[in-house]
């Protein structure tokens, strides 16, 4: 017979290795939660959202992103994204209240100019003349303006099979990269805006 004690240390260790290992309870109800396909988006309009944001997310590992909640999670935010009544060209998971290193880009380089997820990514390098380009953001209403952003860059991240991976992009999709990778360190493109457009 195994001790009480014992057995609480063992649901201890259980649960801590999901924690550590998946989502968290508060992700997993934000996820799971609310009617429909389409995530409320966090705005800057409001302080609460404003707050998550301006957060450093967290990177996601290879048992989060087998999970059941990646893939539900994964699906709604394309779903949020293209919503017709509020589309976007990307998001980022902080964008639906989930701080994890996760981002949605249209691939304007590709046939199809599919969506594509990146885990973890990071912009390794930068470079051609920084050109300025109109820019807007599903979590900023109202506003759209100039920033002038690299148009090549270099860039790794782990694949939705979390293979590691690097790539260099030009164009306005490496545009997309910067500005969804900007909000997994609570960036916002309006930090960056020359001028706001009338
Ligand atoms: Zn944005």
């Amino acid at each position: 017979m195994i001790p009480f004690a014992k057995i609480s240390a063992l649901l201890f260790a259980a649960a801590a290795a999901t924690a550590c290992g998946g989502f968290s309870d508060d992700e997993r109800r934000i996820i799971n939660g609310g009617e429909g396909e389409i995530m409320r988006v966090l705005t800057t309009a409001d302080r609460d959202d404003s707050l998550t944001l301006r957060r450093i997310s967290a990177p996601l590992d290879e048992k989060a992103v087998a999970s059941d909640d990646f893939a539900v999670l994964r699906r709604r935010m394309l779903a949020t994204v293209r919503n017709p009544l509020n589309e976007g060209v990307g998001i980022a998971a902080p964008q639906v209240g989930i701080s994890r290193r996760l981002i949605a880009v249209q691939r304007f380089d590709k046939a199809g100019e599919p969506f594509e997820f990146y885990i973890n990514p990071e912009i390794l390098s930068v470079s051609g003349e920084a050109e300025e380009g109109p820019e807007g953001c599903l979590s900023v209403d109202g506003v759209r303006g100039s920033v002038a952003r690299p148009r090549r860059i270099e860039l790794r991240y782990r694949t939705e099979r979390f293979v590691d991976t690097t790539e260099t992009v030009e164009g306005f999709t490496a545009v997309i990269f910067q500005h969804e990778t900007d909000h997994l360190d609570g960036v916002l493109f309006i930090d960056r805006m020359e001028r706001a457009e009338n």
